[in-house]
């Protein structure tokens, strides 16, 4: 058995399964499980995808408990677009809503690129989601460099400038940036007039939400 850390070089597959059989080019047995051949021709790295590993196993667990019901066609309620951030990850606990109701839709910021447009337009449109709700929160990791910093520092970190420019939507101000995903949501001619499209900010230091007014709403205020 191939042990972490060791080096493996393949020479002749024996068998594919759920493990890998194969000999090494010393002629030497080993078996490779699934996860370890992205490494195949490299030393593996110790400890490399551990997480994926347990929760891979975890989910075994999981699938004996699983409610086969959930499995029925979604009835999302509402959309929320919200940051990656694992902070902002228990939705249902942040906002009070079953899982069932929320579509959540998640990037870096939030940004609301044009993906993110598309999939409000089918969250709404296709699946039936009646609200639209933009969820920034506080301490952002993509308000801690610009866009341009971070493309030179990578440039310089890998010495490959070829992704560059990368567009990676970092900001400054949450308010500001949640006034602008409201405006461009709001605009969008196949989000429906009648779906309310709301911006706030989560606060990660008291787990508060407030809201942010458009630049319409403040208008009509
Ligand atoms: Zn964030």
């Amino acid at each position: 058995m191939l042990q972490r850390g060791q080096v493996c070089e393949p020479k002749t597959v024996l068998a594919e399964g759920p493990g890998l059989a194969m000999n090494d080019s010393r002629g030497r047995g080993c078996t490779l499980t699934g996860v370890l051949l992205a490494n195949i021709h490299y030393p593996i790295r110790r400890f490399a995808m551990s997480i994926i590993d347990k929760a891979l196993k975890a989910n075994q667990t999981y699938a004996k408990k699983y409610d086969r019901k959930l499995g029925a066609h979604p009835a999302p309620k509402i959309a929320v677009v919200t940051c990656m951030d694992p902070r902002l990850s228990d939705l249902p606990g942040i906002l009070g809503l079953p899982i069932a109701d929320i579509d959540v839709i998640r990037t870096g910021g939030p940004a609301v690129t044009e993906d993110v447009l598309g999939e409000l337009v089918v969250s709404t449109r296709v699946l039936g989601s009646k609200e639209i709700m933009l969820l920034n929160h506080t301490g952002c990791g993509f308000t801690t460099f610009t866009d341009h910093e971070l493309n030179a520092k990578l440039t310089a970190l890998t010495g490959d400038s070829s992704p560059a420019p990368m567009r990676l939507f970092s900001f400054k101000d949450p308010e500001e940036n949640t006034r602008e995903q409201i405006k461009k949501v709001r605009s969008h001619p196949w989000i429906a007039k009648d779906v309310p499209v709301r911006g706030f900010i989560f606060d990660v230091e008291t787990g508060l939400i407030r809201e942010v007014k458009g630049v319409a709403q403040d208008a009509a205020a």
